[in-house]
């Protein structure tokens, strides 16, 4: 029995979740799993029921279960609560901390049937298969925040702090994810500008050299985003720290066609969370037209990595290749002559297809 803390969340995160729970369902219907899914509140929907966007209760079933499986959160009705109350700062933050979930997942890898539904040329993209590993709690988001007056209006701060244990973590943490894939690992900093990025170069150099059989290559941050839409195919795997890979894996979304295909997982403490890597899109929510495919395949990588059920994570990913491959599309993805499908639909299609349909 697997139990799982399922939060929906805000905007899109309602539509897409039960569409995962959907697949995981008929995945423990076909392998003869059992999963405990409970729900609960978080993000805005927690602020308005509760008055607080991560309530005790929330963190606590997070806490106790195997895994968390989470939509989205956060959305213009919430922008204007005070700093500590905002969605993102007050739950998305402190939940990665407690859990400790310091490496963030995201393969970004293109489904061949979508080589046309991305905005860049077939060529540059085809064959795209790269591993981001983000580092997630630490870093500008977990700094010193503080805005003080000043005689001609306002300043703000926010600190940026990385220390080596932290950088040493995330970096090993690569070193053993591309001995699995192509053997490559491009670090990503600002060395020539920050001295958190010099810290964080001269740490990689060290551990670079206790991995020999791993090409290690380094990368400054705005070359990366460059090199990333002009030559993606020379990229195995990514690391960098937390904002840079924030900005740097939205961009690596359109490689994919869509930023409702970008799954992630976010690893490190006793318990992992599974979410896409987009937001709660409140310009499309409530329209029952968003992509689920992100979120489900973030189910896959539940199943691999945190239940070690490869040959069930596989299934999920065929089926939504065989989605894919039949021409159905949600809007995010359309191209003339495909089929369109809704949010429901498209979860719905592919639980059939787990199942054998
Ligand atoms: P977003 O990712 O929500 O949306 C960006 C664009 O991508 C929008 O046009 C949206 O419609 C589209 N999009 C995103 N997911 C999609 C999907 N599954 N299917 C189809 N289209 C999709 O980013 P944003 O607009 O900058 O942020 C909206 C809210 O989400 C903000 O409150 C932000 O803080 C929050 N946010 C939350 C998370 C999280 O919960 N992890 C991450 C990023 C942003």
């Amino acid at each position: 029995m697997y139990k799982i803390a399922v939060l929906p969340g805000d905007g899109i995160g309602v539509e897409i979740v039960p569409e995962a729970v959907k697949a995981l369902q008929a995945v423990g219907k076909k392998f003869g799993l059992e999963f405990e899914f409970t729900e609960a509140l978080i993000g805005g929907a927690a602020y308005d029921e509760l008055g607080h966007p991560l309530p005790a209760a929330t963190l606590e079933l997070c806490r106790h279960s195997d895994a968390v499986l989470l939509g989205a959160i956060g959305g213009p009705k919430w922008d204007n609560l005070p700093v500590e109350l905002r969605p993102e700062i007050g739950a998305l933050l402190p939940l990665r901390k407690e859990l400790e979930l310091f490496a963030n997942l995201r393969p970004c890898v293109l489904f061949p049937s979508l080589l046309h539904a991305s905005t860049l040329k077939e060529e540059v993209i085809s064959g795209v298969d790269i591993l981001v590993i983000r580092e997630l709690t630490g870093g500008l988001y977990f700094g010193e925040k503080k805005r003080e007056k000043t005689p001609d209006g306002e300043k703000a701060t926010d600190i940026l702090t990385y220390s080596t244990y932290e950088i040493e973590r995330i970096v090993r943490f690569a070193y053993q994810a591309a001995r699995k894939r192509r053997s490559k690992v491009c670090s990503v900093d600002k060395a020539n500008v920050l001295e958190s990025s010099r810290l964080w170069r001269e740490t990689v150099t060290k551990l670079a050299a206790e991995h020999p059989d791993v090409e290690t290559a380094h990368m400054y941050v705005d070359n990366c985003s460059m090199q990333l839409i002009r030559n993606p195919r020379q990229f195995d795997v990514i690391v960098t720290e937390n904002m840079f890979g924030d900005i740097l894996t939205d961009e690596a979304s359109m490689l994919t066609g869509s930023i409702g295909m970008l799954a992630s997982a976010s690893i490190g403490g006793k318990v992992a969370l599974y979410e896409p890597s987009h937001g709660s899109a409140p310009d499309i929510a409530g329209q029952n037209k968003a992509n689920p495919l992100a979120t489900i395949l973030s189910a896959a990588m539940m199943l691999r990595y945190s239940f070690d059920r490869e040959e069930e994570a596989v299934t999920i990913e065929q089926a939504v290749r065989r989605v894919l491959e039949e021409g159905y599309r949600t809007p995010d993805l359309m191209e003339p002559g495909k089929k369109p499908l809704n949010t429901v639909q498209t979860g719905d299609l592919v639980a059939e297809y787990i199942l054998g349909g």
